[in-house]
């Protein structure tokens, strides 16, 4: 019978190149680099409400450290370390190596070193903490935004969404978006170096994980302004972009979760650092509305009417 400890050894344990001390001890020791603020960010994955206990294990491990990484790339944070705490509800050997081969893929290519964690029996259960370092001051908080503000997003939007609603049978997509979607639902692609670039060049930065209006929303209310947002511009993900006139498409476009896609804002006359910072991490950024001071979100049609966004049933993202 395969105990705790080999299993930690055999899948969790790596040399952990930026840790003084890494797995194996009572803690980890870490040194933070001076000059630095730690950033630190926790999400937790639970079996039958953030996915399917049968879901493949190589997109969990994945997936678990890309919602972490997200959010440290929303703070411009540059992420450094990581934990790992498993509720396990059998020794399952085949499920752990998949597991620690996707997380460990994604941890190595931004260079972040697993330093600790737990592992117990119970329902399956993955909770990662990470931990990163933003110049002091200058990390990126919700609360910046100011009025004349461009707002931006990285990437495209309403993909992940989109693989929902072909998974429950809402809509049936061609083979080729079928899979290309589903890529954006299991393996986000976290916005890490483009995050960091963003440190001290934008004012406010959120991730999208529960939809542009809902997150944006965070980033309004915590900055005390409002903004208006161009549909015509907002960035579809290819496999929506003809229909987007179509409701459930729109609101994947505007509702829809799990892109992990940044949206932030920054003053004008920093749009063509923001373009030249996209570039250099090779993410395509678009400017999709700005900031005002009066309060609220406006979506403005292509002839700069307002569409509403409450019939459409999103209010309660407003
Ligand atoms: P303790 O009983 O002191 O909590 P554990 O037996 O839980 O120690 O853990 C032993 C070592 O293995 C610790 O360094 C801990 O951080 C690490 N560890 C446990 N589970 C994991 C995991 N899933 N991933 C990475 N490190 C882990
Ligand atoms: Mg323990």
């Amino acid at each position: 019978m395969t105990s705790e400890f080999d299993l930690i050894a055999r899948y969790f344990k790596r040399p952990a190149a930026n840790a003084v001390l890494g797995v194996g001890d009572d803690a980890a020791l870490l040194a933070a680099t001076p000059g630095t603020e730690l950033v630190v960010s926790t999400d937790m994955l639970v079996a039958g409400r953030h996915f399917l206990a049968e879901a493949d294990p190589y997109h969990l491990g994945h997936k678990v450290l890309a919602v972490n990484l997200s959010d440290l790339a929303a703070m411009g944070a540059v992420p450094r370390w990581a934990t790992l705490s498993l509720a396990l509800p059998e020794v399952d050997e085949a499920w752990l190596a998949a597991f620690s081969r996707g997380f460990f893929e994604l941890a190595g290519r931004f260079g972040v070193s697993l330093v600790g964690g737990d592992t117990t029996r119970g329902p399956l259960n993955l909770c990662v903490t990470v931990l990163g370092e933003a110049p002091a001051g200058r990390a990126l908080r919700r609360s910046g935004a100011r009025p004349g503000d461009g707002v931006w997003v990285s990437g495209d939007l309403g993909g992940a969404a989109l693989a929902v609603c072909h998974l429950n049978g809402e809509l049936v997509l061609d083979a080729a978006d079928a899979e290309h979607c589903q890529i954006r639902l299991h393996r986000p692609e976290p916005r890490v170096v483009l995050g960091d670039m963003l440190c001290c060049v934008a004012h406010a930065a959120i991730d999208i994980s529960d939809g542009l209006l809902a997150d944006l929303g965070h980033v309004l209310a915590a900055s005390d302004v409002g903004a208006e947002l161009e549909f015509d511009r907002l960035p579809a993900h290819p496999a929506l972009a003809p229909k987007r006139a179509d409701p459930l498409v729109r609101r994947c476009l505007l509702a829809g979760g799990d892109d992990y896609e940044l949206c932030f804002t920054a003053p004008p006359e920093r749009e063509q650092a923001i373009l030249t910072v996209a570039e250099t991490a090779g993410v395509t950024v678009t400017r999709i509305g700005r900031i005002t001071d009066q309060a609220g979100l406006r979506l403005l049609d292509g002839t700069g009417r307002d569409m509403d966004i409450r019939e459409r049933g999103f209010d309660h993202f407003a």
